[in-house]
């Protein structure tokens, strides 16, 4: 017997562009695909201010079944469990821009953001008017003090409907982006799993729990949660999430307690192969426990929305809505995701949004200034431009072939896909540069670079693209790879991975091993390149295993504080193979 169910998919690795193709289909006409993979509407009027929402694949039905009707106008699909690369996001952006700004609406994870802050650089250079507002509603991810630290789960589903009703009327952006602020501000969710989901492309689970235990708090990849405990009843444990969501409204100094009187949403939502069956079973106590506290049940929504594979596993959110809410909630709304008749409130009319009241909306307007080369030492020897190809190339089957080892590393403490993305990636660079004659060492690291950007998707499609494409940026009139090259490269890649991810030394990412080999190339810019790259080799493979002694509080694996100790971080282990196979590929040059 297979450890999980049998998929049935052609080669998993298209699962992604396949499932578009067949959502455009299910959409019949009323929404388009737009570019590598994205989803938008096809009558978006003129001088609306649009929505666009987006995240990786993998969780169907979000993000990209939540365009619709009163919805949003388009979405940004990457690949499975991977955010969308930053190119997706500027074809999705162009196809939604009405010309009255466009707000992106997503999870908060790391490689969203940082692939959707560089779609926004990109598409401000279009004229595209940019907001975001990040969705946060999994209070176990992080206590209430560190809010901007969480992650978003399944209470992105009433944020999005009521973010898509407010779209239809919102004046500006600022107006739309007041709105989805605020209805972040009041949804809290918790999350529980039973058993994992598993990747497509490997067949592994998601994460590994004994059994008899569910995950309290866990993620919808399977990240940490707050603990385990002992497997339970329906009752019992739907009184303890409640708790857990009651308490959190309580604990958090920037929203009201739930109080009498109050109205709420409430959605259950199946994380795959929990069946409806047993959301309705949890349901019954949730009107009990907010009964009891006074508290009225505006609407309910039950059901599959925010999945992880066939992952046994429940949520529950809840989104205080006041009139204002209540009113863009009751708007009827129609996508594959989610379709409502008119709502509780039988009014159809949406009411005018003025910007008094403000909850400051987090803008992230586009950073358009480019870094520009400052003059930079040169190397008298080092390789040629066809040299250098030849070690990337080499470089890419290494990573390659450390796909199952990268994959583990990710598993462990993050999501499982790190290696399939570097896979992704590489083979990308391979198809770029192969036989291809460049003719600057410029031109080669740009290539390899966006090569990574446009394919990789997730953290390190930014973070790792960034290494070719920001450090390819120091070889403008280079003559040839040498020490100073190296040095240049390791540091402006560095420099742009720290200003973009926000993630500093000693924080548990790819730094760890990037940091310490930029410092010893810069230091060993006077010897030959074999033996920079020796030492710089070194440095990349001790930062690496003193990330062991790192407890992770950046990416996925924040959320496991003190569990992360004594294993090394999955990006920091690329870092390694990237230079350890330069340094073996100079050595073999040499002799
Ligand atoms: P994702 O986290 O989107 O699943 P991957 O699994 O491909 O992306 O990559 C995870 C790796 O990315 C981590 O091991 C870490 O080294 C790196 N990473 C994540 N966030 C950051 C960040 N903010 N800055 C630098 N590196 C990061
Ligand atoms: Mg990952």
């Amino acid at each position: 017997m297979p450890e999980f169910n049998p998929k049935l998919l052609n080669d998993p690795l298209d699962a992604a562009d396949e499932l578009i193709d067949g959502l455009v289909d299910a959409y019949n006409g009323e929404c388009l695909k737009v570019g590598v993979r994205s989803l938008a509407k096809k009558d978006i009027p003129d001088g609306k201010v649009a929505l666009l929402v987006g995240g990786g694949a993998g969780h169907e039905p979000i993000y990209h079944a939540m365009v619709g009707k009163n919805m949003a106008d388009g979405a940004a699909c990457g690949d499975i469990f991977a955010a969308p690369a930053p190119n997706i996001v500027q074809e999705a952006t162009q196809a939604v821009d009405r010309g009255n700004g466009v707000l992106y609406l997503y999870g908060n994870y790391a490689g969203d953001v940082l692939n959707f802050n560089l779609g926004a650089e990109m598409s401000a250079t279009d004229g595209t008017d940019i907001r975001t507002v990040l969705i946060a509603d999994d209070v176990c991810s992080a206590p209430p003090e560190r809010k901007k630290d969480r992650r978003g789960i399944a209470g992105l589903v009433p944020i999005v409907k009521i973010a898509g009703a407010a779209s239809q009327s919102a004046k500006t952006l600022d107006d739309l982006a007041r709105v989805a602020e605020k209805a972040c501000l009041q949804t809290s969710s918790v999350g529980v799993a039973m058993a994992p989901g598993s990747i497509p492309s490997t067949g592994k689970p998601t994460f590994s729990l004994e059994e008899g235990k569910i995950g309290l708090g866990m993620g919808i990849h399977g990240e940490a949660g707050v603990g385990e405990i002992e497997m339970t009843t329906a009752d019992e444990l739907t009184l303890k999430v409640m708790d857990l969501i009651y308490q959190d409204y309580i604990n958090d100094d920037e929203v009201d307690a739930l109080k009498e009187g109050d109205s709420v949403v409430v959605l259950i939502n199946s994380l795959g192969s929990t069946t409806m069956m047993e959301c309705l079973v949890c349901m019954r106590k949730v009107r009990e426990f907010l009964e009891q506290k006074g508290i009225r049940i505006f609407d309910v929504i039950i059901g599959p929305y925010v999945t992880c594979q066939e992952m046994a596993g429940i949520s529950f959110s809840l989104t205080r809505v006041d009139q204002e809410l209540q009113e863009l909630w009751s708007m009827p709304c129609e996508s594959f995701c989610i379709s409502k008749m008119q709502g509780p409130l039988h009014t159809g009319a949406v009411a005018s949004h003025d910007s008094n009241d403000h909850v400051q909306a987090s803008t992230q307007n586009a950073k358009t200034e480019k870094k520009q080369t400052v003059e930079l030492s040169r190397s008298d020897t080092g390789l040629s431009v066809p040299q250098a190809r030849d070690m990337i190339l080499k470089v890419a089957d290494a990573v390659i072939e450390a796909e199952p080892v990268l994959s583990q590393a990710d598993r462990d403490l993050g999501d499982g896909d790190h290696g399939l993305g570097m896979a992704r990636g590489f083979t990308a660079v391979k198809e770029a540069l192969d036989g291809v004659d460049f003719d600057t060492h410029r031109d080669l690291f740009a290539s390899a670079g966006n090569a990574m950007l446009t394919t990789m998707g997730g953290a390190s499609g930014v973070v790792f693209g960034s290494l070719f494409l920001a450090g390819g940026t120091t070889m403008q009139g280079a003559d040839c790879f040498g020490s100073h090259e190296l040095a240049h490269l390791l540091n402006r890649a560095l420099e742009d991975v720290m200003e973009r991810g926000g993630a500093k030394p000693g924080d548990k990412t790819m730094i760890d091993a990037l940091h310490p080999a930029a410092l010893t190339a810069a230091e060993n810019l006077a010897s030959p390149l074999p033996e920079s790259l020796q030492a710089t080799a070194q440095s990349a493979r001790n930062g690496m295993e003193a990330s062991k002694d790192m407890i992770a509080t950046m990416g996925r694996a924040k959320t496991l504080g003190e569990k992360s100790l004594g294993l090394p971080d999955a990006g920091a282990i690329s870092v390694t193979i990237i230079l350890e196979t330069m340094r073996d590929f100079v050595h073999v040059t040499r002799d």
